[in-house]
């Protein structure tokens, strides 16, 4: 069976049907800031917690922000829809949150199949291709990281001051293409003052479907041309990615894969902006035993703290140039934390499969 996460935006109810995510709108709009997951999930982890990797992953999510500047956010969605969506003929949807952004999907004519471990990465990869492709710097690196387990603004809900915690008198609104192309922002915002109820329905695209796999296809080095089909394609994909070796392009043995524990670890302190002295040393280390490029380990760290990188030395101002502190843990070729620490440090537990 599967469900929606809703939050507030703490993630505190799974909803099995629409009427189970409205009751929970119904009760929290107005009060707090209604948030639901991107993705719809089909298991649970032994410990009741939302496995992320069974994403039924049928849609692409953009959340486009900026906090000084929202017109940036408006040229970005503009920039993108004339030079991706317009030549492949992919209508998005696009909503004004209320705040300071916008959020965009682009929906697959059904939903993409990936294996369970290949999907937060296959988000993450080709939303970072995208931004990088279409100079889209309002792009939120937060959404990019969050990959499969992504919560995003619930259409038609108020938009709370973080401050006051009242209503602003904004609600997150639903654009046609038309009136994202032709409005300038104040127009918007004055159609958004007002709780239109609106609700485009998502227009299903082959060639969105088709875009986001061959992308994946590159990312393993699959061959493909136009005349194979989506099934023939996820079928390679299937083969490929099961005996992919990590090591297997640097021919070292002590490469090993980020633990899921950890993947966990930095989604939390991305979606808190925070993370303690320690807990930068568990991650540092696992992605550097990863194999992680100073450019990958640099964009995690900016992530989580998302301000300029100061002098704390785990990152700096240039994407290319990692912080001190990462230097350091290169140059004394410090091992990953050990399952036994992580557990004593509350990280991993017990029953985490991992090694
Ligand atoms: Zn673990």
């Amino acid at each position: 069976m599967y469900y929606r996460e809703f939050g507030i935006p703490a993630r505190i109810a799974k909803c099995y049907d629409v009427e189970e995510l409205e009751k929970q709108v119904a009760k929290y709009n107005g009060k707090k800031n209604c948030y639901a997951s991107v993705y719809v999930f089909g298991d649970e982890k032994p410990n009741g917690k939302t496995d992320y990797e069974s994403a039924m992953l049928n849609t692409i999510w953009f959340d486009f922000d900026d906090i000084k500047n929202v017109e940036k956010c408006l040229k970005d969605v503009r920039k993108f829809i004339r030079r991706f969506c317009n030549p492949l003929k992919i209508t998005p949807r696009i909503y004004l949150t209320g705040g300071k952004g916008f959020q965009m999907n682009i929906d697959f004519h059904s939903p993409v199949d990936l294996p369970a471990h290949l999907k937060r990465r296959a988000i993450q990869e080709y939303l970072k291709h995208l931004k990088k492709k279409y100079y889209l710097g309002t792009l939120d690196d937060i959404c990019i990281n969050n990959s499969v387990s992504c919560m995003r603004r619930i259409v038609n809900t108020a938009y709370i001051s973080k401050i006051e915690g009242i209503p602003t008198g904004v609600w997150c609104t639903q654009f046609t293409v038309a009136q994202i192309m032709d409005s300038d922002i104040a127009a918007l915002y004055a159609i958004a003052m007002e709780d239109t109820g609106i609700v485009y329905p998502p227009i299903k695209s082959p060639k969105a479907q088709r875009n986001f796999v061959e992308f994946v296809c590159d990312m393993l080095e699959i061959k493909h041309t136009v005349s194979n089909s989506i099934d023939y394609l996820l079928n390679e994909i299937e083969k490929a990615s099961g005996s992919i070796k990590i090591s297997s392009d640097i021919g070292n043995d002590y490469i090993k894969p980020v633990r899921e524990c950890i993947m966990k670890l930095i989604e939390r302190n991305v979606e808190r902006g925070h993370s303690s002295h320690e807990e930068n040393n568990v991650i540092a280390t696992e992605l550097i035993t990863a194999a992680y490029s100073n450019r990958d380990i640099h964009f995690v760290f900016n992530s989580i703290y998302d301000e300029p990188a100061g002098e704390w030395g785990w990152y700096s101002n240039d994407p290319n140039i990692a912080g001190r502190q990462i230097e350091l843990i290169r140059s004394k070729a410090l091992n990953r934390y050990s399952k036994d620490k992580l557990i004593q440090l509350g990280i991993c537990t017990e029953k985490c499969g991992c090694l």
